[in-house]
């Protein structure tokens, strides 16, 4: 490889795209942000992909680097080997073939990953999971999804659908999940499940559950548009409403990661997306829960995600480069 090599790496989510110039050694020597206007249709979406990866190829030649391959991340449902997005509720992809798309426009060798598998596979290599071959990684959003990374790959499923972990079922009977079902893991504790539960609970309790005679609740406190970080700060605070809610997302996720340890026995479990910021507030109870459910399997070590938001571009880089 040459000093002057560079890959162009894309991140493509349902608001924006994160995009990058980047090097072998995974440093990024310029990047760009894009909106994805999804919206618009996935015609125009796959057209904005194209050009915004032109675009960055032709500003990496103008400053003298030389872009030798491309790496797309889009989430959803994604065949890596076929390079085909399959399926994506937030971007409206419907088996698009995305890399011989894009490797067709920029003449150059064209990975198409998926963004939580790439996001796994930078925090597993660069990131929070460096120097662990068995890593799980978990991104807690506004919905949850994992890649189980082993030596530095991580494995797609044979339909492009691997590490759904959100959907396994932890509360049978309980809230209705995006997918349709009940009690999925998801469903009771992604960031926006959380802030949600919480909204639902402070409203069930203001507008007047008559207990005894008596009506519980105040007017003070409102649940609308509460974040899943403000109620992990009411919780700490001792409010009980936000405590509860917060207590049971956490005793899901436990339970969520415990089923993923026992199926992949992994070192290092790398929690990431707007969830892990919640920090000692997450992490101390989430510990604790999950040791209390190890029989005879190993306690992973439980970390939080290193890379923040830039870990699918880069990850998407990585893709590009191991494609090559
Ligand atoms: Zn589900």
């Amino acid at each position: 490889m040459s000093p002057a090599d560079v890959v162009v790496a894309l991140d493509v989510g349902g608001t924006g795209m994160k995009c990058a110039l980047v090097r072998p050694d995974g440093t990024a020597v310029h990047t760009e942000r894009h909106p994805t206007d999804a919206g618009r249709g996935p015609d125009a979406v796959i057209e904005t992909i194209l050009d915004v990866a032109d675009g960055l190829a032709g500003k990496a030649r103008a400053d003298g680097l030389d872009p030798v391959a491309l790496g797309i991340a889009v989430p959803g449902v994604v065949d890596e080997p076929a390079g085909v997005a399959v399926w994506s509720a937030n971007v409206g992809f419907r088996d698009v073939p995305l890399r011989d798309l894009a490797a067709a426009r920029l003449g150059l060798p064209t990975a198409l990953g998926h963004d939580v598998r790439v996001g796994g596979l930078a925090e597993a290599r660069l990131g929070a999971g460096r120097g662990t071959g068995h890593v799980l990684f978990v991104a807690v959003g506004t919905g949850i999804a994992a890649a189980h990374v082993v030596d530095g790959s991580a494995a797609t499923g044979a339909h492009g659908a691997a590490g759904e972990i959100g959907h396994i079922l932890v509360r049978p009977g309980g809230p209705r999940c995006g997918c349709g079902r009940d009690g999925c893991l998801e469903a009771v504790a992604s960031a926006s499940a959380i802030a949600r539960r919480y909204s639902e609970a402070l409203d069930a309790a203001t507008t007047g559950t008559v207990t005894g005679g008596v009506v519980t609740g105040g007017t003070e406190k409102t649940g609308a548009a509460v974040s899943a970080a403000e109620v992990a700060d009411r919780a700490a605070a001792g409010e009980a409403v936000a405590a509860r809610v917060w207590a049971e997302a956490v005793e899901a996720l436990a339970d969520g990661l415990a089923t993923g340890q026992a199926l992949f026995d992994v070192q290092t479990v790398v929690v990431g997306g707007g969830l892990a910021q919640a920090g000692p507030r997450l992490f101390d109870p989430l510990r604790a829960a999950l040791r209390e459910r190890m029989t005879f399997h190993r306690q992973p070590r439980l970390v939080a995600a290193a890379l923040g938001d830039g870990a699918g571009c880069l990850g998407a880089a990585l893709l590009a480069l191991d494609a090559r």
